[in-house]
């Protein structure tokens, strides 16, 4: 016979109170940033190799800037010899801030470049009514960045997205492009012109947020209509994994985990069960 579960046992377990968390210094989280790139090339060993020549991309935003300190503190301590150069770049979006961070960079002494592309508004004039620009800018965006590494002489392009990026996005091509795929920390592109890397893949947002509160970058907004929306499918994912945290907080450390741990075999994907990889043509950064 069946036995009845009590609704009483499917509620949410009360979670014991938690000690307020010390406030930890900027040098104990760059620290631990960099253990967590480490843990990063254990599993990818040429995300940064000997010789390389970085262009690591400032958006303006935390995590980019996040992305550049470890990055140059790694390099002062690393046996690995790599060069970088910071780039940002101007979408012609009205308002972006650039002159702050030109002078953060400077402040950095890192080799930076800034490049103004404006291509805003050709995005905004190919919007179709009721379309989002994110396809359209990111597209765009894509191919200046692999234009500008090969012209910096760059082998590899860094891009500043963090754990949180990586599992946001997991649900949303789950939930809404029918695809079972993320962000990954290394990625060659198709025609082998160009390498992504993602330092940050395994640091959550919360040490960034944290990392950031320490240091008070200079955060500017890239001033595009979209960015930040509450109905941005992105805005709708991190809320609704925010619930969900509520209920267990370790439910993100169990995504992450799942995307080191993907058996093919279990899934439904006859490309991958019968070649062992999937052919895949339509890959994004
Ligand atoms: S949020 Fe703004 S800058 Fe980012 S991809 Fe969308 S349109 Fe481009």
């Amino acid at each position: 016979m069946e036995t009845l579960v009590p609704l009483s046992a499917l509620a949410p377990r009360p979670r014991p109170s938690a000690k307020p968390a010390e406030p930890r210094s900027s040098e104990k989280l760059l620290r631990l940033m960099r253990k967590k790139v480490g843990q990063l090339l254990g599993d990818f060993p040429t995300l940064i190799e000997e010789g390389d020549r970085i262009m690591v991309c400032i958006s303006g935003g935390k995590d980019s800037y996040a992305m550049l300190d470890v990055l140059l503190e790694m390099q002062k301590r690393s046996p690995v010899k790599y060069e970088l150069i910071a780039v940002n770049i101007d979408q012609g979006w009205p308002g972006y801030d650039t002159p702050q961070i030109e002078a953060h960079l400077k402040g950095t002494g890192v080799e930076y470049r800034m490049i103004t592309e404006d291509y805003a508004e050709i995005v905004e004039g190919m919007l179709k009514p009721g379309q989002t620009p994110c396809t359209l800018c990111s597209r765009f965006r894509r191919g200046v960045l692999y234009n500008l590494a090969e012209k910096l002489g760059c082998s590899k392009i860094a891009l500043g997205h963090h754990a949180d990026d990586l599992i946001e996005t997991l649900i949303m091509n789950l939930f809404y492009s029918g695809r079972l795929a993320s962000m990954p920390p290394l990625l060659h592109s198709d025609d082998g012109r160009n390498t992504v890397i993602r330092p940050l893949a395994l640091v959550s947002e919360a040490v960034l947020i944290e990392y950031n509160e320490i240091r008070k970058f200079p955060v500017v907004r890239c001033g595009c209509p979209s960015c930040g929306l509450p109905a941005q499918k992105r805005q709708v994912i991190k809320r609704l994994l925010g619930s969900l945290e509520k209920d267990d907080p370790q439910i993100k450390t169990h995504m992450l985990a799942a995307l080191r741990n993907v058996v093919p075999d279990h899934l439904m994907d006859a490309s991958i069960t019968r070649n062992g990889a999937k052919d895949s043509t339509s890959r994004s950064i």
